[in-house]
């Protein structure tokens, strides 16, 4: 018999919480190089998948997603060049399987290529077995088209199912980057267990779909104008630096790579790159930092040393 929610006992909500936690957090007494800070920026190139998840087969729908592979790719590996960031690409491996010479283009310009679905699925409306096999095609798929077997996942939507963090174990993953219980890294416990898996927090205060999407016949416009966003990255920077934390940021080519946004992004790596105290990193160059720590100890104390 299914209980409503203020049927459970405590046991039951207690259970639910306890799935998957933040445990250590995993921040160093300083990152690399001496630097303050710790800037890892990511675009997930999801492009046509987004339609195709939902069944949507229309050309119109389409060539938004043709638009981030075909224009705003390209214009974001020559910024990233330009400043010398080096950044992570999540992208479902339909988008790889549909665009690899774009898949090619990350590798060569020093970028990460980590795992983000088969087709941008929804796991929480998956079977287990699906999920699984979805995430294990997946990630056999882009070790293929880019070469290199990504360490990472970040989940499509972020949409983190109760199986996701095993499957992420039983794949061997290093790292995840779809969860928000913290601004900075921390390590993740399953069911109150240390599980030596790093998170790479995100937020959706840190991710350009909020600000700039419309959904065509809903009342939903973007409510700013893009440089109202980038003095929010901005702050966020700032607040990380001061914190010798993580400033994190999820982008999307499809949406950050129109000329008007692009400014935005221009804007926030020339600011970052004016401090000389920064430390910008691949998220699974984050995780390879902060990912020997975990094995190290299994003190689970809040604020332990990592
Ligand atoms: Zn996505």
């Amino acid at each position: 018999m299914t209980q409503e929610p203020w049927q459970w006992d405590e046991p039951t909500w207690r259970g639910h919480v306890d799935r998957v936690r933040a445990g250590r957090s995993l921040t160093p007494q300083q990152w690399p190089d001496g630097a303050k800070v710790a800037v890892a920026i990511s675009f997930d190139s999801d492009h046509e998948t987004i339609p195709l998840r939902d069944g949507e087969t229309s050309p119109g729908k389409l060539a938004q997603g043709e638009y981030g592979s075909r224009v705003a790719a390209p214009k974001i590996v020559r910024m990233l060049a330009q400043y010398d960031v080096p950044a992570s690409f999540y992208m479902p491996a339909v988008s790889a399987l549909l665009h690899p010479d774009e898949v090619e283009s990350y590798v060569d310009g020093g970028h990460e290529v980590a795992v983000h679905g088969w087709i941008h699925e929804r796991n929480m409306l998956l079977s287990r077995a699906d999920e699984l096999d979805l995430t294990g095609r997946a990630l056999d798929t882009l070790e293929k088209v880019a070469g290199v077997r990504p360490t990472g996942i970040r989940t499509p939507s972020w949409d983190f199912s109760d199986n996701t963090l095993d499957i992420i174990r039983e794949l061997g993953f290093a790292y995840d980057s779809s969860l928000m219980g913290d601004d900075d890294p921390y390590e993740l416990l399953a069911d109150g267990q240390p599980t030596g898996v790093v998170e790479i927090p995100v937020e959706w205060i840190r991710d350009d779909a909020p600000y700039f999407m419309m959904e065509r016949y809903g009342g939903l416009r973007p409510y700013m104008p893009p440089r109202s966003a980038l003095q929010i990255w901005l702050d966020e920077f700032e607040a990380a630096r001061e914190e010798g934390g993580l400033f994190q940021l999820t982008l999307h080519p499809h949406i950050i790579g129109h000329r008007s946004r692009l400014v935005v992004l221009r804007a926030l790596l020339e600011r970052i790159r004016a401090h000389d105290d920064v430390w910008f990193a691949t998220h699974a160059q984050v995780a390879d930092l902060l990912r020997p720590a975990t094995t190290a100890t299994t003190d689970t104390t809040p604020g332990a040393p990592a």
